[in-house]
């Protein structure tokens, strides 16, 4: 009597139709076996993911609302991208996740900067913020983009390991876009467009050499890989808002940017959405724009939010005046004038929650001149009038 074939104890393709691998109990084909090793890798992924410290999307969002107000939408989107880069880092699979690099777009003051800076408190990483407009194609005066790992690494104490892993926001990168577009006039010629080219390669994951030490002699070349370094590009990008509009109904009118009243803004959010396309459309090159896949918007703040940021915030301006004055034996208050004094003054500046402590900060500084001269003193009211300068301390 003829064996029987010996079959694949998987999927049952037998030895004449595949190569097979014989156990002692057991075979397995070509194909089951390389399955096996990508499942195997994926099942180490799940395991690395709930053995590891890493936080969820919903807990790095949790976080940054401790600090950040408003931006639902940005801190959403970015603590997505920020988990999916760590998962990536720290993936088996065979299959190549895509960095999650991200443009923030969003007027000054609206907390870009400050959203980055939060995140690698957060994650406990190294962060360089470099701004484009220092930054010059190699040959020519100014910074080479190479500058910005320099940066990296020593924001990383020399640590190059932890560099790798860091996050690097470029600030002002609207600044860099190489053509004019209609609404805009910020722009700067071709140099841009060479800056752009001389970041592709470092955005996207390569090994760039870096010189380390700060004399002359001691200059030593060290190799940095950007592969697991996560790019941040942030800017205001005014006009950008129009080529949407543009895009989305060529025959209205646009609007611009303009800062919204609270009931405007759901509005806002979803009117304009940006895509990658207009981002192309205002001056970027279109493999640029492909290395940074994520697009968050952040919005004009609001009165209410400006408020918010004024009292909520673990760290706010308020609760740090009031930590400053608790040391003198002074309870601080804010009568609810003062607040609202504060934010219309911020509005006018039009630089976002950066106005906040500028438009208080002199005064603050004269009462916290005067006031620890008197005793007696053990609560202070802040109001819209001591703030005008027109009553006394
Ligand atoms: P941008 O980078 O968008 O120009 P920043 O992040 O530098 O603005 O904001 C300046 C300062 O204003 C921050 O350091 C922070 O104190 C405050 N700020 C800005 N936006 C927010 C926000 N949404 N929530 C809390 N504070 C904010």
């Amino acid at each position: 009597m003829k064996a029987m074939p010996k079959c694949c104890s998987f999927c049952g393709i037998t030895e004449e139709e595949s190569l097979l691998i014989e156990g002692v109990k057991a075979c397995i084909c070509k194909d089951c076996a390389s399955l096996s090793v990508e499942a195997f890798a994926e099942m180490e992924d799940v395991q690395l993911l709930q053995n590891h410290t890493f936080l969820k999307p919903h807990e790095i969002k949790a976080e940054l609302d401790k600090y950040i107000i408003g931006q639902e939408e940005a801190k959403k989107i970015l603590s997505v991208a920020v988990y999916n880069h760590y998962k990536r880092i720290h993936s088996k699979s065979k299959v190549e996740i895509q960095k999650s690099n991200v443009l923030l777009i969003g007027p000054t003051g609206s907390g870009k900067t400050y959203l980055m800076q939060t995140l690698s408190k957060i994650l406990n990483v190294p962060l360089a913020i470099v701004d484009a407009t220092s930054l010059t194609e190699a040959g020519y005066v100014g910074e080479d983009v190479e500058s910005i790992l320099e940066k990296l690494l020593q924001k990383a104490d020399g640590d190059i390991k932890k560099a790798e892993r860091g996050i690097v926001y470029i600030d002002e990168i609207d600044k860099i876009a190489s053509k004019t577009t209609e609404g805009r006039k910020d722009t700067r010629d071709i140099s841009g467009q060479g800056v752009q080219e001389a970041l592709l390669k470092m955005i996207e994951g390569s090994e760039v050499a870096i010189d380390i030490g700060n004399s002359h002699w001691k200059k030593q070349k060290v190799i940095i890989n950007t592969k697991n370094i996560l790019f941040v590009c942030g800017g205001a990008f005014v006009g950008i808002q129009d080529i949407a509009k543009k895009r989305l109904d060529p025959n209205k009118k646009s609007i611009g940017f303009t800062v919204p009243s609270d009931s405007d803004v759901q509005k806002n959010q979803t009117d304009y959405e940006i895509t990658h396309e207009d981002v192309i459309e205002f001056g970027f090159i279109p493999e640029f724009v492909g290395r940074l896949p994520v697009i968050a918007v952040l919005n004009p703040l609001t009165k209410k939010e400006l408020a918010d940021i004024l009292v909520k915030p673990k760290n706010s301006i308020i609760k740090q005046y009031q930590a400053l004055f608790r040391m003198d034996g002074v309870r601080l208050k804010f009568h609810q004038n003062a607040i609202d004094f504060i934010v219309e003054e911020a509005m006018k500046k039009k630089i976002g929650a950066r106005g906040l402590k500028s438009v208080i900060e002199k005064r603050m500084y004269d009462i916290m001149f005067e006031l620890p001269k008197q005793k007696d003193i053990k609560t202070f009211t802040i109001t819209k009038e001591i703030l005008m300068n027109k009553s006394s301390v």
